[in-house]
């Protein structure tokens, strides 16, 4: 099979020949249809991000997988060939520590995948693979960041920094809490665009030099409830921090690699801030999801901005650093 894979000590990526799985006794072997790629893919590339876990130095890449069971180890009762699936984007190890498809074993940039069965989830037929491909990670990090880290409550008022592909759908997901004012910042102005489009009540430019004071204004210097890090960034943290209310919390979503810089210790105590680190989502986050796409709470047909064959996985990943075409997800097709 042909497979997208990078050899952590170079950083490395090319598209190579592989032998094809064979499922374990707990396991199945997915025909990939769509795999999404993601900005922590573009990380893994350029080297801020590297695998804790890894067994060896090259792992094929991509944690967001939907697609066909092509044949299940023989413990394996839930699943037939021919069910279409999601494969969920961590598991724990033997040690219990969590460990991620495309960063500590191999992924989805792939013809085919092998994943434990208790990590898949059934995708109705409705739903096109290229939409539930994204869903493991880009919609269900998310809503595990607002349902179980942030547990945003319905009025309560959200700032939100990076409307990319888990920031739009954060928007969207926050609309369906009952979340507001949702206050979505991005600089660029297509992404802000599409924020408002999604049901952000106000979208602001953090480099605007008015930009606290904007912000301020908003809330009418009561502060923001909660604030969600999509990007990884120090400045978003450090503005996020001077927003927050009184018992505001910051959820740390997007990495960085780097210290979480905290402008005021009198006024994070004053306040009783907090701030959460957010990793992820488990198995039922992405049932959930998928349950909300079927009950039409939720629709991610505008999420998809551009499908590329897996041949042109560097391409796709290219593409997203470089934000061309203004990405939401962009998706390979084996
Ligand atoms: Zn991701």
């Amino acid at each position: 099979m042909r497979a997208g894979r990078i050899q952590i000590s170079t950083r490395e990526f090319t598209v190579v020949d592989l032998q094809t799985p064979t499922p374990e006794a707990d396991e199945v072997l997915i025909k990939v249809m769509a795999a999404g790629v993601c900005l922590s893919d573009v990380h893994l590339l350029r080297g801020s991000i590297t695998p804790g876990f890894l067994k060896g130095d090259v792992v094929t890449m991509g944690h967001e997988v939907a697609g066909i069971v092509e044949s299940v180890g023989e413990k394996v009762t839930k699943f037939a060939a021919g069910d279409r699936v999601i494969v969920c984007a961590g598991v724990r190890d033997q040690f219990n520590r969590v460990t991620t498809m495309g960063f500590d074993y191999d992924g989805g940039f792939a013809e085919y995948v092998v994943a434990g069965a208790d990590t898949l989830v059934r995708v109705p037929e409705t739903l096109p693979f290229e939409q539930a491909c994204i869903i493991p990670d880009a919609v269900s990090t998310p809503w595990a960041a607002i349902t179980q880290t942030a547990a945003v409550k319905p009025n309560e008022s959200v700032l939100l920094f990076g409307v990319g592909g888990l920031g739009l759908h954060a928007v969207q997901l926050l609309k369906i809490v009952g979340a507001g004012p949702i206050v979505a910042v991005d600089p660029i102005a297509k992404a802000r665009e599409r924020a408002l489009a999604a049901g952000a009540d106000y979208a602001l430019d953090p480099t605007d030099p008015e930009f606290l004071g904007t912000a301020k204004e908003v809330m009418r210097g009561a502060g923001f409830n909660v604030a969600f890090d999509f990007v990884g960034s120090g400045s978003a943290r450090n503005q996020s921090l001077r927003l927050l209310g009184e018992g505001g919390r910051l959820v740390i979503v997007g990495l960085a690699n780097e210290a979480i810089v905290i402008p005021s210790d009198i006024t994070f105590s004053f306040k009783r801030n907090q701030i959460l680190g957010h990793y992820g989502s488990t198995t039922r986050h992405t049932i959930e999801i998928v349950q909300m796409i079927a009950a039409k709470k939720l629709n991610l047909s505008g999420s998809i901005s551009e499908v590329l064959p897996l041949e042109e996985a560097a391409t796709a990943l290219s593409h997203l650093e470089d934000k061309v075409g203004n990405p939401i997800r962009i998706i390979l097709k084996p």
